[in-house]
């Protein structure tokens, strides 16, 4: 850890993911004066983003176009997206990757030399960039040995937030744990970015890491900020059924096939487009996830799916790409196939099942990354600015950390420089604060933290999954509503202040529940169906009322309030969603 002389800063960042290494880059360059600390719980590049495989989308090939980049994930998010905001990211994308690449990340190139494209879901145009199968290994450690070279760019690294400092009707700072002592400190700052990553084990079956709690997103929420499009959960078509490990998309955008239990490539019958009609992009294993998320499920109660020990699946079939082609453009895929489920995916299909992956919503935030409470910023899956909609598209995600990482920054020094030193009811606050971590700490509760969590994620399957009705959510509501009861009685057994990771899983588990509960309101307000959030009780898209952000607000003791924003469209007004067809 980086000491300061005293722990006030400028800038500060929750997060040491790609979202927060690119907006601490973003406060150097905006402003080399600027006091900059990056707070996270894990060492940097043990954040989510170092998974991430297949790559980032941007512009950059003579065929494609902007608009057709604004217009695919326009489309892809059900139209649910603020354009103005999707237009800021594509038009920023192709600079930023090219940025990283003059910061040394090693993307992939054609024989000519210049950047290779690969073909993701949903986009009609190849234009994801890649660095073989370990994207975000390459982006991560590119962003995290560029912030190295800053002096100004302080780490407090293994130091867990617990808690916004808001006095004054702003945000001045967080109060943290340091892992390794168990000391509770504050640490103040004139503008606080939460780049904190999603919130995916909320649900039994993830592809996320398990630091993967919605954290920030709590945080922001318990300070009065509204959490947005929360119904808005992404499944990934492929992840492995016992570990929920991803097989990335890029091994369909390779050639990969998806088979049910027949041998028989049943995304054809989903509206998906046919073999015979391709190569189309944008169609059968190139459809959009949600899309191919549903169709699983449709096969499943067709009893065309597999049974296994972990439930139902179908197969990935790579075999037809050949060892070759394997081993340069999937070496990934391959070693995790042999690893986790002892399987050759050069000799043997790849049993698969959709995963939860992705969330789309998050804190609320404007299109310079700004929360509606002053002095509180925030990027990256954290945050819902909002480019995805009802459904991301793959490689979208990782170019938005470039992007809106950048514009938090710039955003958070514009504010640091009008502000004066920090309130008068701050000390108050991180005093309670360290009396609350206390009394958690020594324990006298008689719940289990893992009993509490598998509980939640069970019933968030249940109730939230791919498919939902009134009647599953009201269940899980109830369930959720007395897991929260049940939390203020967890039961800790270890007391010591060294890496006290009973502590940190028990206050990530109340984390969690609050994102639950967002989640599982918004989508029993939402009745009608678009993207990832499909309701069987009202199976149809409904623009006339349902075209607008969803606005979670915490209420003390009871569901939260539900409030409406309106979604920005600026030149693609509603319309289908056509996949499996070359669009005009
Ligand atoms: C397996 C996998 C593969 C993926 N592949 C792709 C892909 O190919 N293309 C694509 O576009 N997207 C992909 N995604 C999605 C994308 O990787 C993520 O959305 C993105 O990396 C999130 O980055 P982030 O910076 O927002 O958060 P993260 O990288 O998750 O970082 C979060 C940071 O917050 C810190 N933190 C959290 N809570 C606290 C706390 N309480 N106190 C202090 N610090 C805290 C953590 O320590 C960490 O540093 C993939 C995701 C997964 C899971």
């Amino acid at each position: 850890m980086a000491q300061a002389e005293s722990l006030e800063y400028d800038v500060l960042i929750v997060g040491g993911g790609g979202a927060g290494l690119r907006a601490a880059i973003a406060v150097y360059e905006t402003d080399p004066k600027m006091r900059i600390a990056v707070v996270s719980k894990v060492y940097p590049m043990r954040s989510h983003t170092v998974s991430a495989e297949g790559g980032a989308a941007a512009v950059i090939k003579p065929d494609d176009s902007l608009d057709d980049h604004a217009y695919d994930t326009i489309s892809g998010a059900d139209w649910m997206c603020d354009q103005d905001a999707v237009e800021a990211f594509v038009n920023e994308a192709p600079e930023e990757m090219l940025q990283l690449e003059h910061w040394g990340c090693p993307w992939s190139r054609e024989e000519d030399g210049s950047v290779a494209v690969r073909s993701f879901g949903g986009m009609k145009i190849k234009r994801t960039w890649f660095a073989s199968d370990k994207t975000g290994f390459h982006m991560l450690h590119t962003l995290f040995q560029t912030s190295l070279q800053y002096d100004p760019i302080e780490r407090y690294d293994e130091w867990f937030v617990t808690k916004l400092l808001v006095d004054d009707g702003r945000c001045q700072g967080v109060v943290a744990i340091e892992m390794a002592t168990g000391r509770v400190e504050p640490i103040l700052a004139k503008s606080v970015i939460i780049s904190t990553g999603g919130c995916g084990k909320i649900f039994p079956f993830t592809t996320n890491a398990n630091i993967k709690n919605g954290d920030g997103m709590s945080l922001a929420y318990r300070a009065g900020v509204p959490l947005k499009d929360m119904e808005f959960i992404q499944y990934h078509p492929t992840g492995l059924p016992f570990t929920g490990i991803l097989i990335t998309e890029a091994s369909r955008s390779e050639g990969g096939h998806l088979l049910n239990k027949d041998g028989y490539r049943y995304l054809q019958d989903y509206d998906l487009g046919t073999p015979e009609a391709e190569p189309v992009l944008r169609s059968m294993e190139l459809g959009p996830r949600d899309r191919l998320s549903q169709a699983f499920i449709k096969e499943q109660e067709k009893g065309r799916t597999l049974v296994g020990e972990y439930g139902h699946y179908v197969h990935l079939d790579i075999r037809h790409l050949g060892e070759k082609v394997i081993n340069s453009r999937l070496p990934f895929v391959r070693e995790l196939c042999v690893k986790y489920e002892n399987i050759d995916p050069v000799k043997e299909m790849i049993p698969v099942r959709p995963v939860i992956h992705y969330v789309m919503g998050g804190i609320h935030t404007d299109i310079d990354a700004a929360t509606p409470l002053p002095g509180l910023f925030s990027a990256g899956e954290a945050a819902c600015v909002s480019i995805n909609g009802a459904n991301r598209l793959g490689s979208n995600s990782l170019t938005e950390l470039l992007v809106f990482g950048a514009r938090a920054g710039k955003s958070a020094v514009a504010f640091a420089r009008e502000q004066g030193g920090a309130g008068a009811s701050v000390s108050a606050q991180v005093r309670d604060e360290q009396e609350r971590l206390s009394r958690l700490r020594s324990g006298g509760g008689s719940e289990s933290i893992a009993g509490l969590r598998k509980e939640m994620q069970d019933t968030m399957e249940e109730g939230a999954g791919i498919y939902r009705t009134e009647a599953s959510l009201a269940s899980s509501a109830e369930k959720i509503q007395q897991l929260q009861e049940r939390v203020a009685k967890v039961a800790i057994s270890d007391s010591s202040l060294t890496f006290n990771t009973e502590l940190t899983a028990a206050i990530e588990l109340s984390y969690m529940l609050d994102g639950a509960e967002a989640i599982i309101h918004s989508a029993i307000n939402r009745t009608e169906s678009r993207g990832s959030h499909q309701r069987t009780d009202h199976p149809d898209r409904d623009d006339e009322n349902f075209l607008k952000h969803s606005l979670a607000y915490r209420e003390q003791g009871g569901p939260p309030r539900m409030e409406y924003h309106p979604v920005v469209i600026t030149r693609w007004p509603p319309g289908e969603r056509v996949y499996g067809q070359k669009k005009g």
